[in-house]
């Protein structure tokens, strides 16, 4: 599989297997994490259309951030709690990796998801501390 094949969710998978159904609107992410990957990969593609349908209405931001030059480099999922397909509610704890002016940054996010009429949506998240957790990080 060539590079440019594999989704950028870092799931290891090609882009039209995993995040690429959700995008297109022919599946439905069934857990939590299917729609945090998601939505990592729509940013790296600046999806607002999808960024904007997954956002949970009552706190949906009419900024998605797009026009900051950001180049994304990578997903990994740290931690998840519920959000499988028979839940309401679930949260996912990960590091996006990014670039910006070259600088290489990172957020570390516990993001919340709450199904509602059949589909997953991003509620909100806490950010952890900066710094915290990377101590000995060779990055
Ligand atoms: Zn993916």
């Amino acid at each position: 599989m060539a590079q440019s094949d594999l989704c950028p969710c870092g799931s290891g998978r090609a882009f039209v297997v995993c995040c690429g159904p959700y995008l297109t609107g022919t599946a439905l992410p069934e857990t939590a994490q299917a729609l945090m990957r998601s939505r990592y990969t729509a940013y790296t593609r600046r999806d607002g259309a999808y960024l904007s349908a997954t956002w949970h209405p009552t706190t949906r931001r009419s900024d998605l951030g797009l026009d900051e030059p950001v180049k994304w480099v990578g997903l990994d999922i740290l931690a998840t709690e519920a959000g499988g397909p028979e839940d309401t509610r679930g949260k996912v704890e990960f590091v996006a990796r990014y670039k910006v002016g070259g600088r290489a940054e990172r957020i570390h996010e516990t993001s919340r998801f709450q199904r509602w009429k059949g589909r997953w949506f991003y509620v909100d998240g806490d950010i952890a501390e900066a710094n915290a957790g990377s101590a000995g990080d060779p990055a």
